[in-house]
């Protein structure tokens, strides 16, 4: 059709009303496309669909101040982030506005919030934040990030705060304390920080520390007795850790309170000769000394060590020569003669009383064949051995023969027995005589200088 045929068609007019109308149509939908949501969106990256997608979810104030707040090329980076989530994009830009003025990215609220940490006050999410990324090849998740920042643990590696976390001892409550303790102290072990910070001893100082790990660490270190460690280091400050140890497991510190039988361990046979047998350290019900020969009858009755014998026939025979004769009554013992013995105590004089003078079964030193009950002659009785010339000459010459008085009158508190003027150990000649000259009991002795 020719410019002609429209004239006649539709007349001149309506050609240039049809023209503007084109225009004015075009415009308005530019200007429509041009200040859109759509046209935000597509400006950020997205693509068109997205954009109409993302355009129903959000009101436009909030891009709007996307736009306003000028951090569009951060967004734009940000959605480039594979955690970002477009349905959570009104919660990002909620967070980020409420904390411009803290120089937030808004990478830092694109992983504050798809960690649901939407109330979580800026500084402290950041630090969740942190932490997580720093471990997060480490296997470390969200939720136990937010417990060990939650407790101060930011420059405690994860490494050292999982071996925290996984111990046995773990109370959740004192996380903040155990994290504090690992980093005031260095030197305790994580073990031994768990256990003073759930026992609640406080520690003043590095020195301290120190010391208390020494103490936890060392052979023999009962926590029942921690206390009484405490106190005796604070009485004697220069004695060294083993000494303290030693000395209060062994009751030195307790002059009225005799050993008791609880927490007695087995006796350290490794020792030979020189093993100590009490109410702490006792023998198995099968243990039998090697080498116990019969005591012939000149000498006494039933059994002894060998080496045993031989000492004390040379001490029998120097004795007699001073005219004061002793007699081998009650040497070696069996588990379960000391058995019937012991009851047969208990039966007459009750426990309380037959402990004081009578060993239980397992605990009595008769059973390594090195002690041996001495009494004047084959007639002569234990109790009447004290007031004895023959007593008087072996407290002068038995270490000379190897032997030593094992429960020295006024010592009950430290070998748990009442005195016994009859009762004489083996040790051989050497250490006899310097616990002779020690002035200590044997209990003491072996607690400082053999264990
Ligand atoms: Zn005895």
């Amino acid at each position: 059709m020719s410019k002609k045929g429209l004239k006649r068609l539709f007349g001149k007019k309506a050609i240039i009303s049809l023209a503007v109308f084109i225009v004015v149509l075009t415009s308005s939908a530019l200007t429509f496309y041009f200040t859109s949501d759509i046209y935000t969106l597509t400006r950020l990256g997205y693509s068109f669909n997205e954009s109409v997608a993302i355009s129903k979810t959000i009101d436009k104030s909030d891009l709007d101040l996307l736009k306003m707040a000028g951090y569009i090329d951060g967004f734009s980076t940000a959605i480039s982030d594979p955690d970002f989530d477009a349905t959570k994009l009104k919660d990002y830009i909620d967070y980020y506005t409420r904390y411009t003025s803290e120089d937030i990215s808004f990478a830092d609220a694109v992983a504050i919030i798809n960690h649901d940490c939407a109330s979580v006050e800026y500084q402290l999410a950041k630090r969740y934040i942190n932490y997580y990324t720093q471990y997060q090849q480490d296997r470390l998740d969200f939720a136990t990030a937010k417990v060990i920042i939650d407790a101060n643990g930011d420059d405690i590696d994860y490494n050292t705060a999982q071996t925290i976390l996984n111990n046995d001892n773990f109370i959740s409550d004192k996380l903040v304390q155990y994290f504090d303790y690992h980093k005031k102290y260095s030197v305790l072990s994580i073990h031994n920080l768990i256990t003073l910070v759930n026992k609640e001893i406080t520690i003043i100082d590095q020195k301290e520390a120190s010391i208390l790990q020494a103490l936890i660490n060392e052979n023999g270190f009962n926590w029942d007795n921690y206390n009484r460690y405490r106190a005796y280091m604070d009485n004697n400050p220069s004695f060294p850790i083993e000494r303290v140890v030693s000395d209060i497991n062994n009751n030195i510190d307790k002059p009225s309170a005799p050993p008791s039988y609880s927490g007695a361990r087995p006796a350290d046979l490794s020792k030979g000769n020189l093993i100590l047998v009490n109410k702490q350290n006792y023998l198995d019900r099968n243990y039998v000394p090697t080498g116990l020969v019969n005591i012939e009858a000149a000498y006494g009755q039933l059994q002894v060590k060998s080496e045993v014998y031989t000492a004390y026939k040379a001490m029998a025979d120097a004795a007699y020569q001073a005219g004061v004769p002793l007699y081998a009554r009650s040497p070696y013992r069996s588990y379960a003669t000391q058995a019937s013995l012991y009851n047969n105590y208990v039966a007459q004089d009750g426990q309380a009383a037959a402990d004081r003078y009578s060993a239980r079964p397992g605990y009595s030193e008769h059973q390594t064949g090195l002690a041996i009950d001495i009494t004047v002659g084959p007639s002569g009785t234990l109790g009447g051995f004290a007031n004895s010339a023959s007593y008087v000459w072996l407290m002068q010459n038995a270490h000379q023969y190897g032997f030593i008085l094992r429960y020295p009158p006024g010592k009950e508190n430290i070998t748990g027995y009442m005195y016994e003027a009859w009762h004489w150990r083996y040790l051989g000649v050497d250490v006899a005589t310097k616990v002779k000259n020690s002035g200590l009991t044997y209990d003491e002795y072996y607690a400082r200088y053999i264990k």
